[in-house]
C-alpha cells in the first residue's frame, strides 16, 4: 500500500534544523523557517526534537517528518535511537518519524523502531547509508527509505550528494526520499530524475552559518588567495634537458643542458639534481616530462633512437628519492600540449605536435588531456616508407642523418639555413619533411577534427617550416585542412604544462 502518498506529495521537503547552539536555535526561528518554506511551495518539513515539532505543529497542518538527534556514548547512531523518542515525536505531532537504519551498534533495532512507529499510528522513514540498510528497513516494514546517512558512517565526508544511492533505492521501492548534501537546484533535479519521490534540502536553505561560510570560502579564494606553490619542472628530451622553477604558470628560473645520450635514467636524474641543487628548498613538488611512454609513473622508451631507456624505469619513485618532494611524471609532448592549452583562454579541442629530436604530440579533448600513449604520432607508420614509424622521416634526427647522407655533415638548423637560402639539397630534405608533416596534420584533422593544431619543437618552430607545411596543406586541398598555430610558449611549453599537471595531480590526491 502506498498510503504515504496521501501525506507527502512529490516535491521539496525543507529540513529546518538550526545549528545547535547557534543564533537561530530557538522555536521562533524554526517556525519562521518552516512557514517561509511552506509559503514558497515546500510540500513538507523535517524538524528535529519534540520541542520544535510541537512548535511547528502548532503553526501549520503541513506534513511533518520528526526526528530526535542524540550523541550516545555507546553507539554511533544519532537519529532517533530510542523507542521512547518515537513515542515523544508521535505525541508532539510528527506525521512521519525518521530514524537511523544503519547496520551499527544501536540501542533499539530497526524492526523495533518500525514497529513502534506503526503502533503510534504514524509512518516511518529509514535514514539509510547504503542499499543493504534499505533492504533490511523495507523488510521491517518502513514506509519510506532515505539516502540521509550515505557518507556518514566512516571515511572522509563526501562533497556531492549520493545520487547513485537514490537511483539504487528506487530499484527497491518508489517510496524514496533523497537527502544529504543537496545544495543546489541542479542537484535536487538530479535526485528527482534518479527517482526520488521527494527531495530534502536542509543546510542550503535553513543554516545561515553554513551558507555564509560557503560564500566566504569562495570569496576568500579571490580576496586572500593562498600564495601559489612553486614547482620544480623538468623537460627531459632526446637532445636537451630543461629544468625550471615555475609559479602560477610563470617561469622564475631555468637551466638548460645537453642530455647525455650515453647515460641512463638514473644518470639523468643525478644530472638534473646537480644542475638544480641551488633551488633546493624553493619548491614543494616536482613534475618531470620525458620523451617516451609514461604509465602509472613508470617510464618506457617508445623509440630507443630518440632516447635509449632499457625496460621499465620507475621514474616517479626514483625522482621522489632524488628530489625529496612528491613527483608526477608525464610524456613530454603531452605536458607541452597541456601547457599550450592553458596558455590561452581558448577552451576548444587542441592537438599539439612537436617536431624535435623525434616526433610526438598530445591531445586535449573536452578540456581533458588524453594520457597513456595518446598523441604518439611519431609511432604511427608511414606506408610510403616501408611501414617505418613516421618519426624516422619527420624529425631532427632524420634531417641530420639525411644531410650527412647527402654529404653535408651538419645540424638541422644549418639544413634550414641552407634551405631558406635556396640550396637544392637542403630544400629536398626540408620540403620532404614538410610534405609528410602536412599529410599527418590532415590525417589528424580527419581523425579528431581539433579546432587547432599547435606546432612546437626545435624543427617545428624552425624559420620557414610552418610556411612550407601550410603550402603543402593547401596543395592537399581544403576538405581536411587544419588550422595550424606555432606554439605560443615556444620551448617552455613542456615545463609550464608539466608544472600545472604536477599541481593538478596533487590537488586530486587531496580531494580523494
Ligand atoms: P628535444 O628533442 O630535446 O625536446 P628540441 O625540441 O629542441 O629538443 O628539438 C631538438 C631538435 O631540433 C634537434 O634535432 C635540433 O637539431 C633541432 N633544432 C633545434 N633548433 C633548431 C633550429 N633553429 N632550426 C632547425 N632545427 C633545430
Amino acid at each position: 500500500m502506498w498510503g504515504v502518498q496521501n501525506i507527502v506529495k512529490n516535491g521539496l521537503i525543507v529540513s529546518c534544523q538550526p545549528v545547535p547552539g547557534g543564533a537561530m536555535d530557538d522555536s521562533s526561528h524554526v517556525v519562521g523557517f518552516a512557514l517561509a518554506a511552506l509559503s514558497a511551495g515546500a510540500v513538507a518539513l523535517r524538524v528535529e526534537s519534540s520541542r520544535y515539532v510541537s512548535a511547528v505543529r502548532a503553526a501549520t497542518e503541513a506534513p511533518l517528518i520528526g526526528l530526535i538527534k542524540r550523541d550516545l556514548e555507546d553507539s554511533p547512531v544519532r537519529i532517533t535511537p530510542y523507542i521512547d523518542d518515537v513515542r515523544e515525536l508521535a505525541k508532539a505531532g510528527a506525521d512521519i518519524i525518521a530514524f537511523d537504519a544503519t547496520d551499527r551498534v544501536r540501542p533499539a533495532t530497526v524492526e523495533a523502531l518500525a514497529q513502534a512507529v506503526r503502533e503510534a499510528g504514524k509512518q516511518s522513514m529509514a535514514d539509510c547509508s547504503c542499499i543493504e540498510d534499505a533492504r533490511r528497513a523495507l523488510a521491517a516494514g518502513v514506509d519510506f527509505v532515505g539516502s540521509t546517512m550515505s557518507g556518514y558512517t566512516g571515511g572522509p565526508e563526501p562533497i556531492d550528494p549520493d545520487i547513485d544511492l537514490v537511483a539504487a533505492l528506487r530499484e527497491l521501492t518508489p517510496r524514496v526520499i533523497a537527502e544529504g548534501r543537496i545544495r543546489t537546484p541542479e542537484q535536487a533535479k538530479a535526485a528527482a530524475r534518479a527517482g526520488a519521490a521527494c527531495v530534502v534540502v536542509g543546510s542550503a536553505i535553513t543554516r545561515t552559518e553554513h551558507v555564509t561560510a560557503w560564500f566566504n570560502d569562495a570569496l576568500s579564494e579571490i580576496y586572500s588567495p593562498a600564495p601559489a606553490p612553486v614547482v620544480l619542472s623538468v623537460d627531459l628530451g632526446g637532445t636537451k634537458t630543461m629544468a625550471a622553477l615555475v609559479k602560477a604558470g610563470d617561469v622564475l628560473d631555468t637551466v638548460v643542458f645537453a642530455t647525455d645520450r650515453a647515460g641512463s635514467p638514473a644518470d639523468w636524474l643525478q644530472g638534473i639534481a646537480a644542475a638544480t641543487a641551488a633551488w633546493k628548498g624553493r619548491y614543494e613538488s616536482a613534475g618531470i616530462a620525458v620523451t617516451g611512454a609514461v604509465r602509472d609513473g613508470v617510464w618506457r622508451a617508445m623509440n630507443k633512437a630518440t632516447l635509449g631507456i632499457e625496460g621499465a624505469f620507475p621514474l616517479e619513485a626514483r625522482a621522489f628519492e632524488t628530489f625529496g618532494v612528491p613527483v608526477v611524471a608525464a610524456n613530454d609532448a603531452q605536458a607541452a600540449a597541456w601547457g599550450e592549452y592553458k596558455a590561452t583562454s581558448d577552451r576548444s579541442d587542441l592537438v599539439f605536435i612537436t617536431v624535435s629530436t623525434g616526433l610526438g604530440g598530445g591531445i586535449i579533448s573536452e578540456g581533458r588531456l588524453l594520457r597513456g600513449i595518446a598523441g604518439h604520432f611519431g609511432q604511427m607508420h608511414d606506408p610510403q616508407a616501408g611501414n617505418l614509424a613516421l618519426e624516422n622521416r619527420v624529425s631532427g634526427t632524420w634531417i641530420a642523418s639525411e644531410a650527412k647522407r647527402l654529404g653535408h655533415g651538419c645540424e638541422p638548423k644549418d639544413v634550414f639555413r641552407a634551405a631558406n637560402a635556396g640550396e637544392a639539397w637542403a630544400l629536398s630534405i626540408v620540403d620532404g619533411v614538410a610534405r609528410r608533416f602536412a599529410r599527418l596534420c590532415c590525417n589528424i584533422q580527419l581523425a579528431i577534427d581539433p579546432a587547432r593544431i599547435v606546432v612546437g619543437g626545435g624543427v617545428g618552430l624552425a624559420t620557414g617550416f610552418l610556411d612550407r607545411v601550410t603550402a603543402e596543406i593547401a596543395a592537399i586541398g581544403p576538405s581536411a585542412a587544419p588550422v595550424l598555430r606555432a606554439a605560443t610558449l615556444g620551448a617552455k611549453a613542456g615545463i609550464v604544462g608539466m608544472a600545472d599537471l604536477a599541481l593538478k595531480h596533487k590537488k586530486n590526491l587531496k580531494s580523494l
